[in-house]
């Protein structure tokens, strides 16, 4: 547990979980945790009062570059961990537009199945930039409420797509139209990893994969 879980609960980030990424560290490194006690209560007060000792105080010879890691890693100040937080809430699905948690099998919205490769649209520009689509197994029409509500160039009813792992995309006639690099959708096309999907001025790229 974070010396933040216990001094401030109602407070606890991300820099918990890099907090106990530091102690299994520590604990590879020395066969030991940083702070122990067998009274309970003390422990808490030296996690709260105590720097962690340096891993090359209890197993000598380890390098200064662990050292500095553990210690960052521990530091009490979670600001001090020097961990970028991950973007929140940028993942969404494709098939309903609902905001999706860090690694979802399975949308808490729609109730579809997310396929192992992931398949996706990582949106780098137009209303929809910075946000990525999973791509949920199944047959589905999206358009602008899933995408961009806020987007009126973009049909209701923009492409329909079809994913089984791999996935199908055609256009639905929209008033502007959702082309690929090299061409409209005017019939289903096959995605391949790295193409550009256009959606009526939003782009997509496609990615499976980490
Ligand atoms: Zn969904």
């Amino acid at each position: 547990m974070a010396p933040e879980q216990i001094a401030t609960p109602d407070r606890v980030g991300f820099e918990a979980d890099v907090f106990s990424l530091g102690v299994s560290c520590f604990n590879m490194v020395t066969g030991e945790l940083p702070w122990t006690s067998a009274d309970a209560d003390e422990l808490v007060a030296l996690k709260l009062r105590q720097d962690a000792p340096r891993p090359s105080s209890v197993v000598p010879g380890v390098s200064e570059e662990v050292d500095a890691l553990c210690e960052r890693l521990l530091s009490r100040d979670p600001r001090k961990r020097g961990v970028a937080p991950p973007k929140s809430g940028s993942l969404r699905c494709l098939a309903c537009g609902k905001s999706l948690g860090s690694a979802p099998t399975r949308c808490p919205g729609c109730d579809l199945p997310f396929p192992p490769t992931r398949p996706r649209l990582e949106f780098t520009d137009g209303p929809a930039a910075g946000q990525v689509f999973l791509i949920p197994q199944a047959e589905f029409v999206t358009g602008r409420l899933q995408i961009a509500p806020e987007s009126l160039n973009m049909s209701r009813r923009q492409m329909h797509v079809a994913c089984s792992g791999s996935v199908m995309v055609r256009d639905l006639g929209a008033a502007n139209p959702t082309r690929l690099d090299d061409g409209p959708l005017t019939f289903d096309a096959f995605l391949r990893p790295g193409d550009r999907l256009h959606v009526a001025g939003s782009t997509g790229r496609f990615l499976v994969g980490a």
